[in-house]
């Protein structure tokens, strides 16, 4: 069966899936998304993409295209449309479609809403995530409101490539005081010299992860020291180990940061651990 997309309201085929011209998701990045990992036919932490769905469009005074529980029926029907089990859940809405203005709309105008569903090979995508990937830094460039899941995503779409032409899978910014932030489309993490795992606190500028927020619960479950406090890369380099979170990443283990080898250079295994409890979690907790 081909893949269809939902677009404002009813199912397309994939490749004739269009929006128009003056959507203002197209034209000014006027928008939010959210993306769900599917595992067994199940939406992961769908609670908390939600409550961060509707913050972000709240921070954008963009309404929600439909009540979360029509959303949800939409997103289900999405997933067994394209028969994904095991995969990626993506939604975007913006403003809507409005002749070509950066102030709103003055009259309103309905959000656009599209829906796409991505399926995954997870036992290869284990392995991969597995080895390990290597991460690189650069400086800082976003703007301040990284909290908002906006499709506004330049800088991490060149932070990204800049990671791709040296061989690494992520890019971490690093902030004027010298901190990491958080990578391109994951949130950082380490397990110090001291055993106590630390990832940057949602104070600061970054997007509040949904994995990251349930790992957090997890790794209460499991009794292991935790402190939301950033960290440099020179931190990150003398620490055991390195890891980064994301619902397309889970929980993936850095082995290198800037070409150079965190820990002994492999997989750590509190990541490794924490990926196995993470998709336990995910797996029972999915809608
Ligand atoms: N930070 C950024 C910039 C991201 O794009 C993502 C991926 N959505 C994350 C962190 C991880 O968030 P989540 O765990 O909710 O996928």
């Amino acid at each position: 069966m081909s893949r269809q997309a939902y677009v404002n309201g009813r199912f397309a085929p994939h490749g004739e899936a269009v929006v128009h011209i003056e959507d203002r998701g197209y034209q000014l990045a006027d928008g939010v998304y959210e993306v769900w990992a599917v595992m067994g036919g199940r939406l992961s932490d769908a609670e908390g993409h939600f409550a961060r769905l509707e913050r972000s469009l709240g921070e954008l005074r963009i309404p929600m295209p439909m009540s979360r529980k029509a959303l949800e029926l939409v997103l289900k029907e999405t997933l067994r449309r394209n028969r994904v089990r095991e995969g990626l859940l993506y939604l975007q809405v913006t403003r809507g479609v409005a002749r070509r203005d950066h102030a709103f709309p003055t009259t309103p105008v309905t959000p656009s809403l599209v829906i796409t569903a991505k399926a995954l090979d997870r036992q290869a995508s284990n392995a991969k995530a597995e080895a390990g990937v290597g991460v690189i830094t650069l400086p800082e460039n976003r703007w301040g409101r990284c909290d908002i899941k906006t499709i506004g995503l330049l800088p991490n779409v060149l932070a990204k490539q800049a990671a791709r032409e040296q061989g690494a899978a992520e890019a971490w910014f690093v902030d004027a005081e010298g901190l990491v932030t958080e990578g391109a489309s994951s949130n950082a993490w380490i397990l110090d010299r001291d055993g106590v795992l630390r990832t940057r606190d949602t104070g600061a500028n970054i997007l509040r992860g949904i994995t990251r927020h349930s790992l957090l619960e997890v790794i209460a479950e499991a009794g292991v020291k935790v402190e939301e406090r950033p960290f440099t890369p020179a931190e990150a380099l003398e620490a055991r180990e390195a890891f980064i979170t994301g619902a397309g990443t889970l929980v993936t283990p850095v082995t290198s940061i800037d070409g150079r080898p965190v820990g002994n250079g492999h997989p750590g295994e509190m990541a490794l651990r924490l990926r196995d409890l993470y998709i336990q979690h995910a797996r029972k907790a999915g809608i």
